[in-house]
């Protein structure tokens, strides 16, 4: 490398160092990095997932100083995580069993992102194929094609690496204990992250002393895996709660009721139907977002 600069991806965040794999040709190569001057002063403004460039690259000793940032084309803030491409939200359908309201409160971050949304039903090897049928299709109401997985028979991962190395940088979620961390080793198996029990009081801090780090999983292609929390926040805004359910949003154009600001909640000339299995959890997410935002009284 002659002119010891070239272009990459910070992959991971150590103390004050920044992990930066180098592009094509030379995606093998981890180096650890500092931050020129100039972009310390600025803290944390580098991030995983974030496209820099690098100087002063010394390949013997695996070092380099980043020198400067590109522009994000997206941004995650929970973890952390530029230029995503894709969400990848894992569900199981067994052990803990499927919950349609957590499952939602993923499916809704998830599709705030305004990214693409891939679903996955992990453990199928513990229900009936009748069962699985039965739950794919309930899937396919909510406007989703999921992934039947198991980390246990290998059954649909060659499905699921099919789809990642199609996708720039995928983000893994879900609730914790579903089986994310067996799938990546499955799929990735120099990766030997650690694989939990589901119950346990002592995992809780598990995830969350783990940083964000991106794994390389085809050329160009990168997957992250996310720290585990089990109950997302409902999103803030009520305008914009219609469009990340499928379904309902699938509703909307041409948008069938009478006012704009409908919330489909039996006004006047609205338009949606209620025949759709969500539709009671889109009801009460509405019902408590106005709760919450209902002005206190002599506030
Ligand atoms: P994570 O918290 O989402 O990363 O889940 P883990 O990968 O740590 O798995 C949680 C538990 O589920 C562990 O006891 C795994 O052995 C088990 N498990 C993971 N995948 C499967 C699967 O496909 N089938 C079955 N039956 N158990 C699984
Ligand atoms: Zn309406």
């Amino acid at each position: 490398m002659a002119d010891r600069s070239g272009q990459g991806v910070v992959v991971a965040l150590q103390a004050n160092y920044l992990e930066v794999e180098l592009d094509p040709p030379h995606q093998a190569i981890r180096l650890l990095c500092t931050r020129r001057t100039r972009l310390s002063h600025r803290g944390s403004a580098v991030h995983v997932g974030d496209r820099v460039r690098v100087e002063a690259i010394d390949l013997d000793q695996g070092r380099a100083v980043v020198a400067a940032v590109e522009r994000r084309h997206s941004w995650l803030s929970r973890p952390p995580v530029a230029n995503v491409s894709a969400v990848v939200v894992a569900l199981a359908v067994e052990e803990p069993a499927f919950d349609p309201d957590q499952a939602s409160r993923f499916l809704l971050t998830a599709e705030q992102t305004g990214l693409q949304v891939k679903v996955l039903l992990t453990k199928c090897d513990l229900i009936s194929a009748q069962q699985r049928q039965a739950l794919s299709d309930r899937l396919k109401g909510w406007g989703y094609d999921p992934f039947l997985m198991s980390a246990s028979t290998g059954e649909g991962l060659v499905g699921l690496r099919e789809w990642l190395v199609s996708q720039p940088l995928s983000v893994l979620c879900g609730p914790s204990g579903v089986g994310k961390s067996s799938l990546l080793n499955g799929l990735l198996p120099q990766l030997r992250l650690r694989v939990g029990a589901v119950s346990g009081r002592l995992r809780r801090g598990r995830h969350t002393t783990r940083h964000v780090e991106l794994h390389p999983i085809g050329p160009g292609a990168r997957v992250a895996d996310t720290p585990g929390f089990n109950r997302p926040d409902l999103p803030k805004d009520l305008r914009n709660l219609e469009v990340l359910f499928p379904e309902l949003r699938s509703q909307l154009d041409p948008h069938p009721c009478r006012f704009r600001d409908c919330l489909h909640r039996g006004e006047p000339g609205c338009g949606v139907s209620r025949e759709w299995e969500r539709y009671g959890i889109y009801r009460r997410a509405v019902d408590e977002l106005l709760e919450l935002n209902r002005p206190t009284r002599g506030g």
